[in-house]
């Protein structure tokens, strides 16, 4: 069987004065029937791009992108529709993205208008369908985007998403705007939709905790490049890129206790036009020594693949922080040390 979306090596350079914005500089993976891959970073590091390259809604700087194992540059005008059809996206702000003057019903018939799909009464009825689907009533279709609220437009963009059967569904940051608690909603319906559809999903993030309960991989990306792959599980039981470390860190532990002991990782994402050279990541990297300086890790492959060159020697999760936890928190540890020390005496 072919994957469902196969990335390799591809890249995505603009041209700027002396150099040019490597916003994507070799990123590959793959994606599977039915399953949800997530790409996670922060704000800047190529989500969206390597999203538009996926589509094919930018061309490429290098690289090969095949989707039911075709090569999606090399695709004949009637291929080529048939995959803009099966690969849809939802962004971030479905309000950005609805035409405002469009009244619901109209926009999530609309894609199946420009794909010629059945007869104008067999489509308003798939889009009252599709509104029931994604938590909508019939009556929600002659009203304007405007109308709604921000979770409700999510769910809009949702169904003019599926409202041409897609196989996959590339979702770009589509909780990052919403309220905590309108995201676990839409996370759900997502999941809902994905269950009876057996839908595909490239799920971007900046946030791991989002796609905690949701991706069965992970795809963690640092400037242009990504770090480290894992099942989900494994990958916040085991992290083994310092940044995928950092990223876990930063996520607020529901236990005080827990809190704090790891220094939030400093300094800002360098610019992607003159990335540093050798790692992306050594001007933030604890771990960092010559070699990361000067030269490109390799990511190992397999299940677990991640780009660092000791990646086999960094010390457990816990220990490799230790030199970051807060004179606070050292302060307590000790206090705690010396009282069970009292209380081993004492017994
Ligand atoms: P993300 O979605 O992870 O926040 P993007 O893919 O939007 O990141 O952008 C990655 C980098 O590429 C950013 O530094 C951004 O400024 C740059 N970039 C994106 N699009 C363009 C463009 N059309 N021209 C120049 N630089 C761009
Ligand atoms: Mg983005």
């Amino acid at each position: 069987m072919t994957h469902l979306l196969e990335v390799v090596d591809i890249a995505k350079h603009y041209p700027s004065g002396k150099g040019a914005v490597k916003a994507v500089d070799g990123v590959s993976f793959t994606l599977e029937r039915g399953e949800t891959l997530a790409l996670v970073g922060e704000s800047g590091c190529g989500k969206s791009t390597t999203a538009r390259l996926v589509l094919r809604l930018i061309e490429r700087s290098r690289g090969t992108v095949r989707f039911n194992g075709e090569d999606i540059t090399a695709l004949s005008p009637g291929a080529l529709r048939r995959f803009r059809r099966n690969a849809q996206i939802i962004f971030q702000d479905p309000y950005a993205s609805l035409n405002p003057r469009l009244r619901v019903g109209e926009a999530i018939m609309e894609p199946m208008e420009v794909h010629g799909i059945g007869t104008p009464a067999e489509r308003r009825k798939r889009m009252e369908e599709l509104l029931g689907l994604v938590g909508l009533a019939p009556y929600h279709a002659a009203r304007y985007p405007h109308e709604f609220s921000g979770g409700q437009r999510q769910r809009i963009g949702i169904a003019r998403a599926l409202a041409v059967q897609p196989e996959l569904v590339v979702c770009d940051e589509p909780v990052s705007a919403l309220d905590v608690s309108i995201q676990a909603q839409v996370v759900n319906l997502l999941k809902d939709l994905q269950a009876r559809f057996g839908l595909s999903f490239l799920f971007i993030a900046h946030d791991l905790a989002v796609v905690k309960h949701m991706a069965d991989r992970i795809a963690v990306m640092y400037l242009g490049r990504i770090v480290e792959v894992a099942q989900t599980n494994e990958l916040f039981a085991n992290p083994r890129h310092p940044y995928t470390r950092a990223l876990l860190a930063a996520i607020p532990h529901p236990d005080p206790a827990r809190r704090g002991h790891v220094k939030p990782l400093g300094g800002d994402l360098p610019s992607p036009l003159n990335p540093p050279p050798g790692c992306h990541f050594h001007t933030r990297c604890p771990f960092a020594t010559e070699i990361c300086r000067s030269q490109d890790p390799v990511a190992t492959g397999g299940a677990h693949s991640v780009a660092c060159h000791h990646a086999d020697t960094l010390p457990p999760m816990g220990a490799a922080y230790e030199g970051h936890i807060s004179e606070a928190a050292r302060r307590r540890l000790a206090r705690y040390a010396e009282a069970s020390a009292a209380r081993s005496l004492a017994g």
